[in-house]
């Protein structure tokens, strides 16, 4: 069964930790994600790396049916990407986000679109549910407005 989740936060790390996804050492003064789960009747708190957290929504947006035991570190292994991007991210994944020189990887952004979809109600009525859809990721740092 798929874990509960009751927070999500994205904490600046006062310490190093380890990335339960990619299993890297997240370190001190980097942004990661900490996110407390209930499963099978235990609290956790799941640590990602800011990295991972784009993964992973990658992955649950792909594969939500398939991850309904949640997502691990065998799961992110066995994913197939259907899309150039999505293989260059798990690549990335793979090498731990650290480049040959050991200098992290920039932190990939999600690049999403509004989708509205149109459904029935049980009267029969037709209305339109907004929703996103990822269209891929970026590198580029933020534009300051
Ligand atoms: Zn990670």
């Amino acid at each position: 069964m798929s874990p509960v989740v009751l927070d999500t936060r994205m904490p600046v790390a006062r310490k190093a930790h380890v990335c339960d996804l990619c299993r890297r050492v997240i370190r001190t003064g980097e942004r990661y994600e900490a996110q407390s789960n209930v499963a099978d009747g235990s609290a956790y708190t799941w640590k990602s790396c800011a990295h991972c957290a784009v993964y992973s929504a990658v992955l649950w947006a792909d594969d939500r049916d398939y991850l309904d035991d949640g997502l691990d570190w065998t799961v992110a292994m066995d994913y197939e990407p259907g899309a150039l991007w999505k293989l260059r991210l798990k690549a990335q994944y793979m090498r731990q986000w650290t480049r040959k020189d050991g200098a992290l990887m920039p932190v990939p952004r999600l690049i999403r679109c509004r989708v509205f979809c149109p459904r029935t109600s049980w009267t029969g009525d037709v209305y339109t549910i907004q929703t996103s859809r990822i269209l891929g990721v970026t590198y580029a740092p933020a534009v300051p407005r």
